[in-house]
């Protein structure tokens, strides 16, 4: 255990096993991650030297796909497993295009909330706040959201890069439908998630050496994927590696060619 100061509380990082946070930062050249941490990314790396590329092309398909909503219109962002800060955040995305945008960010690990101060710097018209809860407890997460977005505006859900440490055994389905059903209408669904469609030796590997060091990876089907959406409309062009998903709204990633990415992507409204 390792405490971390943030503003008057201190934080307990748990350094002895790998958190799916600290990795992904690792894979993103970050520097809030620890030796567990790297010594599983570099595994993970082993079994697929892509993943930092698959790390940045998922960030490009949030920052695509969150100025998209806001070209829609959409002012209101709730963002579940927002993961350690990482330039642009998706607030930075909503208010270069809406100032007044209102971002609520959660994410259940503690590293997070560390370095929360860094979400929250957004601008003056717009308001970011940062919650500290579980997916698995939406109720929570909604009590905490209602306090700063307005639940009869239209509100962009965003799970990207989650769902995918979330197990059928916990309702991954249910809880987004939770979540959902608290939404009013026009309100979209924004969700990557990592497969084993396309590489399944790699994928089970990966998942067995998660698992011994205590971390969930469900990675799901393109079908399992697509049922997240059930009772939306998919907005064009559907379900997508994630890198096809409206290329034409930001720049390709260094190092990105068509076959990486064995994940999907899709954003859709809720009627
Ligand atoms: N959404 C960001 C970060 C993805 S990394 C991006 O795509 O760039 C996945 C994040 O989900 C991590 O920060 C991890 O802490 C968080 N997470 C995993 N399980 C969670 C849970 N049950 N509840 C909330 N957050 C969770």
């Amino acid at each position: 255990m390792e405490s971390v100061m943030t503003g008057q509380h201190p934080v307990e990082i748990d350094t002895s096993r790998p958190h799916p946070a600290r990795m992904y930062d690792w894979y993103l050249g970050g520097k809030d991650n620890y030796p567990v941490d790297e010594a599983m990314g570099r595994q993970m790396l082993a079994l697929d030297p892509r993943v930092p590329v698959m790390a940045r092309v998922n960030r490009a398909f949030m920052q695509r796909a969150t100025r998209w909503l806001a070209g829609q219109g959409i002012r209101q962002f709730l963002d579940v497993g927002t993961g350690i800060p990482t330039e642009p955040n998706l607030h930075q995305v909503a208010q270069e295009v809406t100032p007044d945008a209102r971002v609520v960010y959660c994410d259940n690990d503690p590293i997070v909330l560390a370095h929360a101060a860094a979400l929250l710097r957004g601008t003056d018209e717009g308001v970011t706040e940062y919650l500290q809860a579980d997916v698995r407890e939406p109720d929570a997460i909604l009590e905490g959201a209602r306090k700063i977005l307005d639940f009869d505006e239209p509100i962009a859900l965003s799970l990207i890069a989650l769902l995918h440490f979330v197990s059928d055994g916990d309702g991954a389905h249910e809880l987004v439908g939770r979540l959902l059903d608290a939404l009013p209408s026009g309100s979209h669904l924004v969700v990557t998630h990592a497969t084993s469609d396309f590489t399944p030796e790699e994928s089970k590997a990966a998942t067995e050496k998660l698992k011994a060091a205590g971390v969930t990876l469900a990675l799901r089907s393109r079908e399992e994927f697509t049922r997240f959406f059930d009772g939306l409309d998919l907005v064009e062009p559907g379900v997508q590696v994630p890198h096809h998903w409206r290329p034409e709204l930001g720049a390709p990633v260094p190092g990105q060619d068509d076959d990486v990415i064995p994940g999907y992507g899709a954003v859709a409204r809720k009627p």
